[in-house]
């Protein structure tokens, strides 16, 4: 479809595992919507990772329960509206996720979607498993 990773999203991305890198860049190619990594979307640093914490927007405190996003294993995303407005609506982030583990897939690579999840669902969230 054309679209490709923004400036601000490469650089949210760094210091994650590479394939995760990988996989979003080859996702965001086969993505029928724009999507990017918002700043707080890569690696975590304990600090960073207790702030989201305190504001509700993590389950994990980054000391006693660890994030994904510490260790460099996840990455969040958020879609972009053909109007260039950030959205998190389930149903854009499914249509991205959907390339994402497409992506995972043809890659070789196993990546777990926060949007199945069971007892609650993260869908801007992504995260490797080995
Ligand atoms: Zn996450």
């Amino acid at each position: 479809m054309g679209f490709q990773l923004g400036k601000n999203s490469m650089k949210n991305m760094e210091g994650i595992d590479d394939r995760l890198i990988d996989i979003a860049e080859l996702a965001i190619t086969l993505s029928p919507i724009d999507f990017g990594v918002p700043s707080d979307g890569g690696w975590r640093s304990e600090i960073c990772q207790a702030k989201l914490y305190n504001a509700g927007k993590s389950k994990c405190d980054g000391k006693n329960n660890l994030s994904y996003h510490q260790s460099g294993k996840a990455i969040d995303l958020f879609c972009l509206t053909p109007e260039g407005a950030a959205s998190w609506d389930v149903h854009d982030l499914t249509t991205a996720a959907t390339a994402m583990l497409q992506a995972s897939a043809q890659l070789g690579h196993e990546l777990k979607w926060g949007g199945l999840w069971k007892s609650w669902q993260d869908y801007p969230h992504f995260e490797l498993r080995d």
